[in-house]
């Protein structure tokens, strides 16, 4: 087997075997372009030595053949006293890991090539500090030596040859050895140190971050060292082919004359913009300008290179596609359309719909941010700023914008969240009740946040600060940071954009997105729905390009002034005590289903009956056990007999349509009547009725066989589907699709039920440390668990469809919204996902990707 490539001898398309950085460093020597002459040791060279321990058998012979190659190209030998060459060796994985894994420069320097250096660059003081900082890198690399040793005696040192000594003193202390003079001996700890700096705990910990897999291994890039530091006529710098923060068309970057490549990130010394090489060195300026060019039109994309000029003459170091912002992301890919480099189609493969839904979100300006007070979980993007509050109440009553913080929110807090620009908790996860709420309604979030919140002294403590209520705070929702006053916030244009707010052709961004969206909508097989619950979130949902409502959840519409009634109804005594609350409940529904219906007339609107436990809307136990008044005794005892240890797997969904009589039907009249209301005043309603929480046929076939009655002679004929939410419920789905028309899978549920994980607890207390274990990869609430959930959503699709051919199929829990699950519902079959009003852009986008990744 052969473990060794020379940089001519390979290509961009081989990625798995040279690492990203080794296939590149080959497709530029290919193309003619000035690469310093090389080969990269593969990736398959490093998985074997991290299995066996040690290095593959002949691959130090195989290195010592390809090093010939070097020598002669360059016309010196490694070791050689009067002309040494010197070599770097630098590592690179398939995938970019920027500074996690090692790189060693000046490999070949010894007491005796050294000297040579010197005399044949003319530069003593140059010589002495390649020396240098070999053997500090290599003293940190592969010996571990503390890397701060070196730069104690470097502060108290400045003639090199003398901070020679001391650096060799350092390494003999610190290993009991000499510094090793053997040339050979350097290059194989060095290709070694690379390897093992492939399982380090920051390269790990990276990897986890980035989804990068743990057992690629990371190849070895062998390159004859040039120096940028050989006077005024060298330099180093780093060049993109367009600007990577805006996609602004141009050569950008970065010059630093008479320096190496780390001078440059290391921030040493203020860079030049890259024009000012043109001034300093025409010739080489045109040339890495030319090879730019050439790598873009190879690429055919955005490149960045790292470049080295060696007293006037340019090398090229490193290029790579480059990153970029999810702005320049957009933008640079609708340029390269119209520049007729990439198809419309291959542009949607440039952007993804977790960069869309970044640029959605209003962001801080950070210029000038103090510290974070707090930092919890990024529940909800954006960028709030308000006054705190610590109620409901006191959120709608107070004037401006506020902040709602809570230990947690529960259904009852809904109109203070409506009310305010973020909400701040001190438990919960991503799934928790806030987060599913602030995400639908566009709220920023954060939750779990280590803070005190002290609802009786109205105020929170973060660390040694104290918050009052009505002091200004600013919540950022995409990083979990909470900050003290108020930051300065800039809206997003693309939301503008989708609210009509302004035009496609306002500028480079709204522009680009407009047409990759646009051209999304054509491409995609999935139909995009919304979650919403009223018809304000209807109609945004609708300018957003929603083809109607996957889910609207009821329960909310029993809030406020409403509850009322639903605690007369809890209190009945008997059947006329029942149906005397619905009786009132039932023209309040009507008329939110007719406003619902009506913004979105002419397309679907799925409504599910009530889904949670009853006491949900009473006081809770705690609050109703010290209260005298005769109200609140009735309304203990109801709580007595409805508290459950579980409720999430109690008395909730189509269980209480079964056991409390007649609710289910006053929802479905409300619904009926809402309907024929609608046709009556000319619209065209298309009502669903959705069933939750069905676990057998036999409970959706009762429920059904009602609700038929109930909306015969009002408005018959709607479909009746049920949510898939109950692990039971998509292991029986043949039998249950003999009575559904459409499935819709409650992921949220499903999950929760699935794993047993409490999805209003886990994500702050089990999730942090399972994700640090690698136990999971990241919040199975978050993105779909393919293996287990995604693995019963595929039974239920095949057994649903066989029991009914023409059974709808779609997803309305979080995870119809979630970039990373949508290519799994399009591969699975289904017909739509339904998400919140803002990720419907986002959910198309995703939607035309799995579209164009898996056509069918
Ligand atoms: C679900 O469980 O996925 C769902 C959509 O219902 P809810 O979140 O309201 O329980
Ligand atoms: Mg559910």
């Amino acid at each position: 087997m052969s473990y060794v490539r020379d940089f001519t001898d390979g290509g961009m398309d081989l990625k798995d075997l040279l690492g990203g950085k080794g296939a590149n460093l080959a497709e530029m020597t290919r193309m003619g372009l000035p690469v310093p002459p090389g080969f990269t040791v593969t990736t398959e060279a490093c998985r074997t030595y991290l299995k066996l321990g040690e290095a593959p058998d002949g691959l130090f012979a195989e290195i010592c053949r390809h090093l010939g190659d070097v020598e002669r190209a360059m016309g010196r030998r490694l070791g050689d006293p009067d002309d040494p060459l010197l070599l770097s060796v630098r590592s690179g994985g398939k995938f970019s890991m920027p500074g996690m894994m090692e790189t060693i420069l000046d490999i070949g320097l010894n007491d005796a090539t050294v000297e040579g250096l010197a005399a044949v660059s003319g530069d003593d003081r140059f010589a002495w500090d390649c020396y240098r900082r070999l053997i500090s890198m290599y003293g940190s690399t592969v010996a571990h030596i503390p890397h701060d040793l070196f730069e104690q005696a470097h502060a108290a040192e400045s003639d090199p040859r003398r901070l020679v000594a001391a650096y060799k003193r350092i390494f003999a202390d610190q290993t009991g050895q000499e510094f090793p003079q053997d040339p050979q001996a350097q290059l194989e700890g060095a290709v070694l140190a690379v390897f093992r700096s492939w399982n380090t705990e920051r390269a790990r910990v990276y990897r986890r971050a980035e989804h990068i897999p743990d057992d690629l291994g990371t190849a070895v890039n062998i390159m004859a060292m040039v120096y940028g530091n050989r006077g005024p006529a060298s330099g180093t710098g780093v060049a993109f082919t367009r600007d990577p923060a805006t996609g602004a068309r141009g050569v950008y970057g970065d010059y630093l004359q008479n320096a190496q490549g780390e001078d440059v990130v290391a921030g040493i010394r203020d860079t030049l913009p890259l024009s000012r090489l043109a001034e300093l060195d025409r010739r080489c300026f045109d040339e890495l300008t030319a090879a730019l060019a050439a790598l873009e039109a190879r690429y055919r994309d955005l490149c960045d290179v790292e470049f080295t000029i060696e007293e006037g003459r340019l090398w090229l170091l490193q290029t790579r596609v480059g990153k970029r912002t999810a702005a320049a992301a957009f933008v640079i890919a609708a340029q390269l359309v119209d520049e007729g480099v990439i198809t419309l189609d291959e542009a949607l493969l440039r952007v993804d719909g977790a960069r869309l839904a970044q640029l959605m979100f209003p962001r801080f300006d950070l210029a000038d941010a103090p510290p974070p007070l707090a930092t919890g979980v990024p529940a909800s993007p954006g960028a709030a700023c308000g006054r705190v509050v610590f109620d409901s109440r006191r959120a709608t009553e107070t004037r401006g914008p506020v902040i709602l913080v809570r230990r947690e929110t529960n259904p009852d807090d809904l109109p203070g969240m409506l009310a305010a620009t973020g909400i701040l908790t001190s438990h919960g996860g991503k799934t928790s009740h806030a987060a599913v709420v602030a995400r639908g309604m566009g709220r920023t979030c954060v939750c779990g946040a280590p803070i005190e919140v002290d609802e009786e002294r109205r105020e929170f403590r973060a660390g040694d600060v104290v918050v009052a209520e009505g002091d200004l705070i600013s919540v950022d929702g995409a990083t979990g940071h909470v900050y003290p006053g108020e930051l300065p916030v800039t809206p997003s244009p693309v939301v503008r954009y989708f609210d009509g707010a302004v035009s496609a052709d306002s500028g480079p961004l709204v522009s680009a997105v407009a047409r990759l969206v646009g051209r999304a909508d054509a491409v995609r097989r999935l139909g995009v729905y919304a979650n919403a619950d009223t018809p304000e979130d209807a109609a945004r949902a609708r300018r957003f390009g929603a083809a109607g409502i996957g889910l609207c959840r009821t329960e909310h519409m029993f809030l406020g002034e409403r509850r009322r009634l639903v605690e007369r109804l809890i209190i009945a005594q008997d059947e006329t005590e029942i149906r005397a609350a619905l009786d009132a409940l039932l023209p309040l529904q009507r008329a939110d289903f007719t406003r619902i219906l009506a913004a979105m007339d002419g397309l679907p609107v799925t409504i599910r009956l009530i889904d949670p436990p009853l006491h949900e809307f009473l006081p809770s136990y705690e609050d109703l056990l010290g209260a005298a008044d005769d109200h609140s005794r009735e309304l203990l005892t109801a709580v007595r007999r409805l508290r459950e240890t579980n409720p999430m797997l109690g008395l909730r969904g189509v269980r209480l349509g079964l056991l409390v009589p007649g609710l289910f039907a006053m929802q479905v009249r409300a619904i009926a009547e809402a309907a024929a209301e609608r046709t009556a005043a000319g619209g065209r309603p298309r009502p669903e009725i959705m069933v939750p929480l069905v676990g057998d046929v036999r409970e959706l076939a009762a429920v059904k066989a009602e609700a038929v009655q109930v909306m015969e002679g009002i408005f018959p004929g709607i479909p009746i589907g049920t949510m898939i939410e109950v692990p039971r419920a998509a292991l029986t789905a043949g039998r249950i699709a003999s009575e559904a028309e459409f499935f819709s899978f409650g992921t949220n549920d499903l999950t929760q039920m699935t794993w047993g994980f409490s999805r209003d607890d886990v994500e702050g207390s089990i999730f942090p440390a399972y994700l640090r274990m690698g136990i999971l990869e990241e919040s199975p609430f978050e993105t779909l668990d393919q293996p287990g959930i995604g693995r019963l959503i595929t039974i239920a699709v095949d057994e649903g469809r066989r029991a009914r051919p023409d059974l709808r199929i779609g997803v309305c829990g979080e995870h119809g919204g979630d970039p990373a699950s949508i290519r799994f519902f399009h591969e699975a079959g289904l017909d739509y996902v339904s998400c919140s009003p803002f990720r419907v852009p986002v959910a198309c986008l995703e939607a035309a990707r799995a579209a164009l990744l898996s056509p069918e």
